[in-house]
Formats: structure tokens, sequence, C-alpha cells
């Protein structure tokens, strides 16, 4: 037993943790939890606590269902939510087959391979994601959704119930380790974002998955609901997850140069064109669900075409305001994510995109200060401009032929996911929409 896991063992006896929950992600992103009781603890360390995975999107096949969820102990953390006495804690966990190899299903896993050729090549990735999500009144699916306030960006809302959300929320995120930048009301009515603090990849993704959670039950207790979804509101902006990528090499920012143009070192202008590049192949993943489409298309800041820009939101990938002389803080905002991806996968794909562009030196194309979505088609098409997909459908066909993401995600997730996502395109392609009726049935 190592001395992370004593530490685990020890900290569940001395707070008196009556249920430990193993945590892990199906292959959409959807958080899975079982709970196991202090004295199986040792053995879930050594050995790992089988669970059936064939009912778990996108892990097995019913007859080699069969998986074992292995705790990382670096990941203990108490969950405040669940009181003081007889308390409740999580560790992320990793997915093993039953000889004990990493299960290829478990996106996690697909994160730590990518990080570990970028390692091989000297390079930490570090994130920092700014999340934005919805507070409505209620959960509703069949009538109008109410915001909880009309309140717009920036908004100082006065006793505003977002005022106190956010404060709760951040509280709570605080006390489980991970530390949140900045927080604030965002465009849409009852729209909020809250930005963690940058760190390593795979530890913003678990967080990522842990800032959900907490998201979601904060607004339980203060009865109102939260959603990630990418476009609730056809008429007001997206919740997207702007996401500041760099590259280390030890302590040294690699993505910094001194004097360069907008100080980014060559690695930087690589892994930007690399992103470029690859963005249309890596849409699916970033962007997974029908509705993703509906908030990259509809306008308000989310970015619809490729290209870089600083200072440009209406870029795919921004350079965000450096100081300079402030080398470490040199990083690119790649802001198609939605708040809805898989965190695992998309990181992974990003960094796999923007490798890519420093193993190949894909040059950087010239940055764009205009406003793209006021040229016309062809004054983009003269600049070199392309579309993003414009649908699940496109974005699955580009993906079904790329390589980079075949490679990245292993081919049991890209098949699985594929597969999800045809079958989510056909249900939705099925459906008579209430547009449908509103405008064609008096007329035709
Ligand atoms: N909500 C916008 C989006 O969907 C972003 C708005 C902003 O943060 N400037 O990407
Ligand atoms: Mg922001
Ligand atoms: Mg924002
Ligand atoms: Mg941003």
């Amino acid at each position: 037993m190592d001395r992370q896991q004593e530490f685990v063992l020890r900290t569940v006896e001395e707070r008196d943790i009556r249920f430990i929950r193993l945590w892990f992600t199906d292959v959409l992103g959807v958080l899975k939890s079982v709970a196991v009781a202090p004295a199986e603890l040792e053995s879930a360390f050594s050995e790992g606590i089988g669970f059936d995975g064939s009912s778990i999107q996108g892990y097995t096949r019913v007859f080699e269902s069969d998986m074992i969820a292995k705790p990382d102990p670096t990941t203990f953390q108490i969950l405040p939510w669940r009181g003081e006495t007889h308390g409740t804690a999580r560790m992320f966990c990793d997915i093993l087959t039953p000889d004990g190899e990493p299960s290829l299903a478990d996106t996690r896993n697909v994160l730590k391979r990518t990080l570990a050729k970028a390692s091989d090549k000297g390079f930490t990735f570090y994130t920092h994601p700014e999340v934005e999500f919805y507070l409505f009144e209620a959960l509703r699916t069949d009538g109008p959704l109410v915001p909880v306030d009309q309140a717009g960006y920036f908004d100082h809302v006065a006793r505003g119930s977002a005022h106190d959300f956010r404060r709760a929320a951040i509280t709570m995120l605080e006390s489980m380790g991970i530390s949140v930048e900045f927080s604030h009301h965002e465009a849409g009515p009852g729209q909020n974002e809250i930005d963690l603090r940058y760190a390593d990849a795979l530890t913003t993704a678990d967080n990522l998955m842990t800032f959900r959670t907490v998201v979601k039950e904060v607004a339980l207790e203060q009865g109102v609901f939260a959603s990630f979804m990418p476009k609730p509101l056809a008429d007001q902006p997206g919740s997207g997850m702007h996401s500041h990528l760099s590259l280390f090499e030890g302590d040294r920012n690699a993505f910094h140069e001194p004097g360069a143009q907008f100080e980014l070192s060559k690695t930087a202008r690589h892994f930007m064109a690399g992103l470029l590049h690859h963005a249309a192949e890596i849409t699916a993943v970033t962007n997974q669900y029908v509705n993703s489409y509906k908030r990259l298309w509809g306008g308000q800041e989310a970015p619809s075409f490729v290209c870089w820009g600083h200072n440009n939101r209406s870029a795919l990938v921004r350079v965000p305001m450096y100081k300079p002389g402030k080398g470490v803080s040199s990083r690119v905002e790649f802001r198609a994510v939605d708040s809805a991806a898989n965190p695992y996968l998309a990181y992974a794909v990003l960094l796999a995109a923007g490798l890519a562009g420093i193993e190949n030196e894909y040059e950087l194309p010239d940055p764009t200060e205009d406003v793209v979505w006021d040229l016309t088609p062809s004054e983009r098409k003269a600049l070199g401009i392309r579309p993003l997909p414009q649908s699940l459908s496109e974005a699955i066909e580009i993906m079904e032929s790329s390589e980079l993401v075949a490679e990245t995600l292993g081919e049991h997730v890209f098949d699985y996911f594929l597969k999800n996502k045809k079958r989510e395109w056909d249900d939705y392609r099925a459906q008579v929409t209430p547009f449908e009726l509103k405008r064609f049935l008096p007329v035709l």
C-alpha cells in the first residue's frame, strides 16, 4: 500500500466517512458512481471493485461485461454537500478489464494516453476552462423555460439568486480543492460563468466532472435548476466552455517567446495551426450533441468559422490579451467546446491536434482581425476561412474519415461514439418539430 492510499484510509477513519463513492465517466461524459463501505477500501486499492459494464454507455457488450474500477487515491475528496457526520467521499477511478489492462472504453485513459504522448516530447498540457451554464426556475421540457433572472453580462444582481448561487457553488468547489479564478453573470438571462484556475488537463477534466455535479447539487439545494445544455434558449446565447491551452516544458511555458508576435513561440504557432487544421474533424467530439450546432450557428459570440485572431471574439482560436514579459500566462483560447462535452475526450483531441501541428510543423495562416460573421462568403473564401461543421450529421461524417481522431480515441471509443451519434442524428431527423407545424400546417 502506498502513502496516498494510507492517507485515504486514515482520513476515512478520522473523519468518520461511511461511504466512498467511486467515480468514473461513460463515453459521452456522464458521471457514474458506485459507493463502497470503508471496509472494502483496501481491496479496492489492491484489486479494484468489479462491476457490470454492460449497462454503461460505451463500455462493453453483454458477453464481456465484467469491468474493474480502481480508485486513484490522489483524487480523494470529501463531498461537502453530504454533511459532516457519517460523511461521504469520492475518488476518480481508472477502469480495467478483468486481466488488469486499461479498459479501451475508459475516456480518462484516452486522455492519459494522449498526455503520455505529449510527455514523451517533454510537454505538460495545461487547460483553463471558462464554463457557462444557465439557471432556470425549474426543469421543464414541455413549456417555456423560465430563467432565474433577466440580468446580462457582468451585471451585479443585488440579492439576486445567481449571486448567492455562485457564492455557494464556489465555496463548495474551493473546499474540494478546486480553485476558481473568475465568476460572473453571462450575457443570457439566468446565464452564469465560472472559470477554473489552470491545471494539468487530467486534473482539469476531473475537476470539470466534479464542477458539473457541484453546480447541479447547489442548484437543487437552492430550489433552481442548472443546465449545461449548449443552447437551451433559441434566441439567447449558448453555453460554451472556452478552454485556454498551453504546453509547459518543466517550469517554462513553451508557448512564450519574448519579442515574437503576441509573444507566442514557434511551438505555440504550430500548435495553433494544428488546432485550425484539424478543427472540423474534432468538432463532433468538442460539440457532441444535435443541440451543440444550434449554439455554433446561432451567433451570439459562438464561433462558426475556422480562423484565429488576437482578441478577436469571432475567431475559433483567440490569443487573449497578454501582459508583455509575463511569460507564464502565454496561452491560446479554443472557443468551440461547449459545456456538455466529455472533458477527457475534448482535451485529448485538442492536444492531439496541437501536437500534430508541432510534429508536422504546420504553417499558421495570418490572423483574422475582421469580425468573420460580417464577411461575405466570397470574402471568407478569399481569405481561406472555412466553416465548422453545421450539424451533428456533418460533424460525424468528417470525423469518420479522421485518422487523428481514430488514433486518439482508439478503435473502441471511436466506433462506439460514431454509432451513438448516428443514432442520435437519426432520432432527431425523424422528429416533426413545433417549428414545422407552426410554419407549414396553416398554409399547406
Ligand atoms: N456564450 C458564448 C459562447 O457560446 C461566449 C460568450 C463569451 O464568453 N464572450 O461561446
Ligand atoms: Mg469568460
Ligand atoms: Mg463567457
Ligand atoms: Mg473566453
